[in-house]
């Protein structure tokens, strides 16, 4: 195929070396277009500068070797077929080992020159010195020479090997005029960044490492500084150019509820609860994150909030993430909140059941008989409609995508106040890029006359001791919670050895609690049947509860001083950290016991610092650099957008610049036109991602 014109939004089918049936096989990495393929970066780059001599070969490092191949075998086992074979050069010979590849049998011959990447091994049985882990090789035509370099490892399928990506990517760029750059210039000169279309090429093919470095950086900074002027952008909407609502200054209700507090708010709590009520007087839309350590005290905060919303004639919306906070928050509120006059209501799924409760629900939220209404998930279904929202407040936040959060706030017609609050402690980069479009209010402090928890991490042989304690504690009028991973014992062998929730309650509740009220509680039991069992948990009837993790986040029993976790070593130190945020609510002395008998090093490492430190910054910090971003924020839902060669935790600093760039670009007086070709810029990058970010 010909075409005079290029451009990246082309079909990749324009590239030389993409024929129909290698398109369709990029389809499955989501390489549609030449942009796609250009954006391909090579998921790392083996330094293929320099031949080893055989005779330097080193037991477990990796070489490149050249030579020429004599005694080719194929041997048969009843699992492997093993083909053997004598690589010579100048300097000596070594064995030569692949598996299962009998088709190479007919490429390879007696005489063959080949070049091979591989790791050395020394097969003590045997006594022989081998290449049998092999990265790659390549048969060398007659006269052909080696050429030498950093070459580029895409991610590749079984069908589309690093050859054809390494060749296909070179012709792309031998094809490709010179990318335009999309920067201010005085951005460049300032920050002595690398051209835009020297990056792109030298990211595929680095002429040597600091080069490389300087290409990633640019690109890095890119999709950092997009990211980073869409949030100042949606920032910028929100206070310029869209109206909100504009509430009195506090009144009689928010003095009264106030003065009924069984408890003295922290400075902090007063503090952010000071910048709450002004936010919300300001005529412009509040945007606002609380971020505060479990147990500081949030949930007062949003109370005092949506009562001045209330006080002011509107709705507000409080979304929990999961049925047991919500329920708790309702049952807080309404004890709270009643005597003045406030209805409340409760959407979760349990309540919603019945068509006909639902319905129900549902009318007294559109009529405005509710004043307050908490609620999962089920507050941002379509069905529901608010009569007249004016403040929205999401509690743990992170555990809800930024597509949901932005769902809520559609729900009113005029635009409502929102306050996204989060116990995790999420590190400041983390916060700059996932929420950069909001304020930050911080809750350091936490309520006075708490006790710290004392950890301790003890194997299996200790549990019988352990429950004793534990029982001593509830005999002296307190609860525990333990907690399993697990709800039953796996089908998996490899998990074999996790004891499962249902097996530890057994055991406990037929043994050494057989005379204390204990109950199960998991994400399989009915919605009904959980409420009643927190319930009973709460007004201290049930005194052991085992649990999964569904009691991770904001559950608050402040009669539970002791927390037992079973196989610790399966949790995140993020977890750890959350589940152990469930004691210590009271003036009682607390305690976590973690049980592991795991062995490995990183794991044992993890428990180590949960009994040194209950500083959630920290750890936070710590578990993201062991577990990544993915996995810490939990799958999908993590709100982090799609970065390609941007990593916020290590390009920390090119974050910060980028931030620093966007932050003057942004409020400088620039031409609109500029912001709308960065907007498109921004969704070529970054697609549906940005999009969301863009709504929310
Ligand atoms: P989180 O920030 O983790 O959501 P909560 O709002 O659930 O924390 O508060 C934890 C506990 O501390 C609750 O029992 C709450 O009533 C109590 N609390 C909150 N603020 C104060 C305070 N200023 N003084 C004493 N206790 C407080
Ligand atoms: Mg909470």
């Amino acid at each position: 195929m010909s075409k005079t014109e290029f451009e990246l939004t082309d079909s990749v089918t324009y590239v030389k070396g993409v024929g129909p049936r290698r398109a369709k096989e990029l389809e499955k990495l989501n390489i549609f277009t030449k942009y796609d393929l250009l954006t391909h970066y090579p998921r790392t780059y083996e330094d293929q500068r320099y031949i080893t001599p055989i005779a330097r070969a080193t037991v477990d490092e990796q070489g490149i070797f050249v030579g020429t191949l004599s005694n080719i075998d194929l041997r048969e086992t009843s699992r492997l077929k093993i083909i053997t074979a004598i690589l010579t050069d100048e300097t000596a010979s070594i064995q030569v080992i692949w598996f299962n590849q009998q088709y190479l049998m007919k490429l390879l011959h007696s005489g063959t020159r080949i070049m091979i990447i591989g790791k050395v091994k020394f097969d003590s049985w045997s006594g022989v010195l081998s290449i049998n882990q092999i990265n790659s090789f390549s048969i060398l035509e007659p006269g052909e020479k080696v050429t030498l370099g950093i070459k580029p490892v895409y991610p590749a399928t079984a069908a589309l090997n690093q050859s054809f990506f390494r060749t296909a990517i070179q012709n792309l760029l031998d094809a490709m005029p010179p990318v335009k750059e999309i920067l201010p210039a005085p951005i460049i000169k300032k920050l002595n960044l690398m051209p835009l279309d020297i990056a792109i090429r030298q990211i595929h093919f680095p002429a040597n490492a600091e080069i490389l470095k300087q290409a990633r950086r640019r690109l890095a900074f890119d999709e950092l500084f997009l990211i980073q002027c869409g949030l100042m952008l949606i920032k910028r909407q929100n206070t310029v150019e869209q109206l909100g609502i504009s509430c009195k200054k506090n009144g009689e209700l928010v003095q009264k509820v106030f003065e009924s507090l069984p408890f003295k708010l922290t400075g902090d709590q007063l503090k952010t609860f000071e910048t709450v009520a002004q936010d919300m007087e300001n005529p412009q839309p509040m945007r606002r994150l609380i971020q505060g350590d479990v147990g500081s005290g949030k949930t007062v905060v949003a109370m005092l909030a949506l009562v001045k919303a209330v006080e002011n004639g509107y709705q507000g919306a409080f979304m929990a993430p999961t049925e047991i906070l919500a329920a708790q928050h309702f049952n807080t509120f309404t004890k709270m909140l009643e005597n003045f006059g406030i209805r409340i209501g409760l959407l979760s799924a349990k309540v919603t059941t019945s068509k006909k409760s639902r319905a129900e629900i549902y009318n007294k939220i559109a009529n405005h008989e509710f004043d307050i209404v908490i609620g999962t998930h089920a507050l941002i279904q379509d069905e529901v409609k608010f009569k007249n929202l004016g403040l929205v407040i999401t509690d743990e936040q992170h555990r809800f995508g930024v597509t949901q959060r932005a769902k809520l706030g559609r729900k009113a017609e005029v635009v409502p106040d929102m306050i996204v609050m989060t116990a995790t402690p999420i590190p400041r980069t983390m916060t700059l890029t996932v929420y950069g479009d909001l304020e930050v209010s911080l809750i350091k402090q936490m309520p006075p006359g708490r006790k710290p928890i004392k950890t301790s991490v003890k194997t299996v042989r200790s549990r019988k001791k352990v429950y004793e304690f534990v029982r001593e504690e509830i005999l002296s009028g307190r609860q525990a919670y333990v907690v399993c991973p697990l709800i039953e014992r796996s089908e998996y062998e490899s998990l074999h050895y996790i004891d499962p929730a249902t097996e530890i309650f057994a055991m406990l509740s037929n043994g050494i609690f057989k005379d204390i009220p204990c109950a199960l509680i998991h994400g399989k039991i009915k919605p009904a049947e959980k409420d009643e069992i927190m319930s009973r948990f709460h007004g201290g009837e049930i005194k052991l509860l085992v649990s999964t993790t569904v009691i991770e986040v904001g559950v608050d029993v402040p009669n539970a001083t002791v927390m037992v976790i079973e196989n610790a070593e399966r949790f995140g130190l993020s977890q750890l950290h959350q589940l152990r945020g469930r004691v210590g609510r009271g003036s009682e002395k607390s305690y976590c016991i973690l049980i592991s008998n795991s062995k490995e090093g990183a794991a044992k490492a993890r428990l180590d610092l949960m009994e040194s430190t209950s500083n959630g910054f920290e750890l936070a910090e710590e578990d993201l650099k062991i577990r990544g971003p993915g996995q810490f924020f939990g799958e999908a839902q993590h709100g982090l957008p799609d970065l390609k060669v941007a990593n916020i935790f290590r390009d920390v600093e090119t974050l910060l610049e980028a931030r620093d760039a966007a932050e003057n670009f942004v409020t400088s007086e620039n031409d609109l036109n500029y912001f709308a070709s960065l907007r498109k810029n921004l969704a070529l990058a970054y697609g549906e991602k940005f999009s969301q970010i863009n709504q929310a």
